[in-house]
């Protein structure tokens, strides 16, 4: 792939992990000046450059950071020169962090300014294809100067935290947004800002079958900007009663009567409209400035995936191991929060209901992943690897996955939890300390206790798909487990 120019806006993705490491290093309460050095994956987008944090260097108080020959305090030359050449070898760039007093606002002082003058343009050619750069925190704001390869010079736009609550860092607190009265009441729930955020927003939903097209209905109407629609199949009349928004013409459903000829059938099949542009109906009559890309695709396959990289969220609603694999490398490696939602409907082998139940899994980049919570099998990856053809032969046609019992209330319990904790962690109005949860709600279940479960998502350490040895904040470091 020929490489893109990185252009603006510039932003910073963090996971919440490291940036609750460097806050204890940067604010340890003493109210001095303390550093440390970001390696960063840089991720050149349609909509700006993301540098995804994912190395953090600390710096030791008087061995590494110490008394500066012109400012206050400095990185020694070696602590730098080792670091620049960690970032170079790993394709990274390289930004140097210290900390100012203040909370909301934050700037680098003149003799901040001067030094980056003496020192990136040497550190930015020693680095030769990614920038150099300087960022400087108070409490709750960042600043950032980076010097980029083509020589020009950028300001950081802004830090994402992806953690739950998901935070954002700017180097002074944005401008207030104007009110839209469409959206009156639920800019009580979560102010302008809150409203403003979500129109700024590039959602993804996997799947727009029966727990995607609630997604979508529900993303359109709260007022997401834009959203990323992916799914390859084409409305069946047996979706009708679960896809919001589709018609029975969509399914062409009187050329598929039982009775009709057999190539009428077919060609009703054929001519049935693609699940995506139903969604995109249905998001447009929500919101007819909503933006959407309807993509009649796979999720596995690469081009469709490398367009999800620069999304704020993504929801998976699509139930097979591939599109789990990929998603959920989606999130670890460009450090983007997501969601895989699911209902089942268990059946014996009389054909009698044993267990009925809606699923919720929030994944965001550290917080452990599908993979390591064995909800992807390798097992079924390889089943699914085998085509059409080999699957006939096999006998998987009458798959359970196509025949699976499904009831649209099952979906809605699963899409509103999903959506309800996209709106809350992107808004801002979770509580710092939230606790994310994987919840699995069982209708059935005898007591009130056993309706709900909860299970905390493990991350193991070594963890190939969600750890710092593995994908996460790699970016384009590593390529995305497509087809
Ligand atoms: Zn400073
Ligand atoms: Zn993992």
């Amino acid at each position: 792939m020929a490489a893109q120019p990185m252009t603006g806006p510039w932003t910073l993705r963090m996971p919440a992990a490291m940036a609750a490491t460097l806050r204890e290093h940067l604010f340890p309460g003493d109210g001095d000046e303390h550093g440390a050095v970001i390696g960063a994956s840089v991720v050149t987008t349609p909509r700006g450059t993301r540098l995804l944090a994912r190395r953090l260097y600390l710096a030791k108080d008087g061995t590494d950071y110490v008394a500066g020959q012109r400012g206050y305090r400095m990185l020694t030359a070696t602590f730098v020169g080792d670091r620049v050449r960690d970032c170079r070898s790993q394709g990274l760039a390289y930004l140097a962090v210290h900390c100012h007093g203040g909370s909301t606002r934050v700037s680098f002082s003149r003799t901040d300014l001067a030094s980056h003058e003496r020192g990136y343009p040497a550190l930015r050619d020693i680095l030769g294809t990614t920038p150099a750069g300087g960022l400087v925190f108070a409490a709750d704001a960042v600043a950032g100067d980076l010097w980029l390869p083509d020589g020009a010079r950028a300001e950081l736009d802004r830090a994402v935290i992806t953690g739950w609550p998901i935070t954002t860092l700017y180097s002074e607190p944005p401008t207030p947004p104007t009110s839209d009265l469409t959206y009156d009441r639920q800019s009580r729930v979560f102010g302008d800002r809150g409203q403003a955020i979500l129109a700024g927003q590039k959602v993804a939903v996997i799947g727009a079958g029966g727990a995607g097209s609630l997604i979508v209905e529900y993303l359109s109407r709260l007022g997401v900007g834009e959203l990323v629609i992916v799914d390859p199949d084409r409305v069946e009349r047996t979706n009708l009663p679960r896809l919001v928004g589709a018609r029975a013409r969509d399914a062409h459903v009187w050329m598929t009567e039982p009775s009709k000829p057999q190539w009428l059938q077919t060609l009703g099949r054929r001519w049935a409209t693609p699940k995506v542009k139903v969604a995109r109906r249905l998001a447009r009559q929500a919101n007819q400035r909503i933006r959407v890309h309807a993509l009649q695709a796979d999720v596995t396959q690469t081009a469709i995936a490398a367009s999800l990289v620069d999304c704020d969220y993504i929801f998976l609603a699509a139930d097979s191991m591939q599109a789990r694999l990929v998603v959920n490398a989606l999130i670890h490696q460009y450090l983007i929060s997501g969601v895989q939602v699911g209902a089942k409907v268990q059946v014996g082998p009389g054909g009698a209901v044993t267990d009925v139940f809606s699923v919720v899994r929030p994944v965001a980049p550290g917080f452990g992943c599908l993979w390591c919570n064995e909800l992807i099998s390798p097992a079924r990856l390889q089943e699914e690897a085998l085509t059409a053809e080999q699957l006939r032969q096999q006998r998987y046609v009458e798959d359970d996955a196509v025949h699976a019992p499904s009831v649209i209330s099952l979906n809605a319990v699963a899409a509103a939890h999903a959506v309800d904790d996209y709106l809350h962690t992107v808004t801002g109005l979770l509580p710092t300390a939230y606790e994310p949860r994987w919840r699995r709600f069982h209708p059935l279940a005898p007591t009130a206790l056993q309706r709900v479960r909860c299970d905390i998502p493990r991350a193991s350490a070594g963890c190939t798909e969600c750890s710092g040895t593995g994908r996460l904040g790699q970016g384009n470091g590593t390529p995305l487990p497509t087809r």
